[in-house]
């Protein structure tokens, strides 16, 4: 059940605590750890209270979800969408006029038709590019040999600039679980080009956030710690 507007409030301003204080225990400035608030299945009153605390980016996995709430929220000014599920080839005209970045971007495919889209629009949109590091059965991202041809792509594809990498591990009881696989996104980032390339590590979620400042991301991707249980 989504939290009410001043539960939103002071979940936020606890969740910012956190990355604050897992930032520093990593000898990181939290300034460098961006929070996106995952408003997904919650509805734009709850995104309202979160952008009056403050909060600016807001991250949607369902286009048909993103659409009516983006335009019932187009007069909060400043305020940027990111797409974060599984995007298909025939729904990309509906972000790329509208999201910011799409960070769940898996394929050269994807890559170039996002492009197309966003040219039209006149935009550029940012991507990150999934990577399924665990290499699980049936989970989106792509495999880490298909990772080369997709940054090749994503550089050389206009309306799309290349924004860094994303992951979503295995699920796990135990977030330390995670660790490794947030220090195996990082070791790509490190083998393709380095953080001057690729800077965004977006990875952690309310369960996992702790360990994946710690293993070096600049985006936490937040949900159920804001806006409650889904
Ligand atoms: C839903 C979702 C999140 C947020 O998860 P919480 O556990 O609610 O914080 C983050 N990333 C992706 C890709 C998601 O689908």
């Amino acid at each position: 059940m989504t939290a009410t507007a001043e539960a939103v409030r002071s979940a936020l301003d606890a969740v910012r605590a956190r990355i604050d204080a897992a930032a520093r225990r990593a000898g990181r400035d939290p300034a460098t750890v961006a929070l996106l608030a995952v408003s997904k299945t919650h509805g734009p009153e709850a995104v309202r209270a979160a952008y009056a605390r403050g909060q600016r980016d807001f991250g949607e996995n369902y286009v048909q979800e993103l659409v009516p709430k983006a335009a019932a929220l187009a007069d909060l000014t400043g305020l940027r969408w990111h797409f974060i599920g599984h995007l298909q080839t025939n729904k990309c005209r509906d972000v790329a006029g509208l999201v910011a970045t799409v960070q769940s971007v898996d394929s050269e495919r994807l890559v170039r038709e996002l492009g197309r889209r966003a040219a039209a629009a006149g935009r550029t949109v940012g991507i990150l590019i999934q990577v399924n590091v665990a290499r699980e059965a049936q989970k989106s991202g792509c495999e880490v040999e298909a990772l080369p041809a997709i940054l090749a792509a994503a550089r050389e594809t206009p309306g799309v600039a290349l924004r860094g990498l994303m992951t979503v591990p295995p699920a796990a009881d135990d977030a330390g679980e995670s660790r490794r696989w947030f220090d195996a996104l990082r070791a790509l980032r490190d083998e393709h080009g380095g953080a001057a390339l690729l800077p965004e590590l977006s990875m952690g979620m309310t369960h996992d956030m702790d360990e994946a400042i710690a293993a070096g991301a600049t985006v936490v991707r937040v949900g159920t710690a804001i806006f409650g249980a889904r």
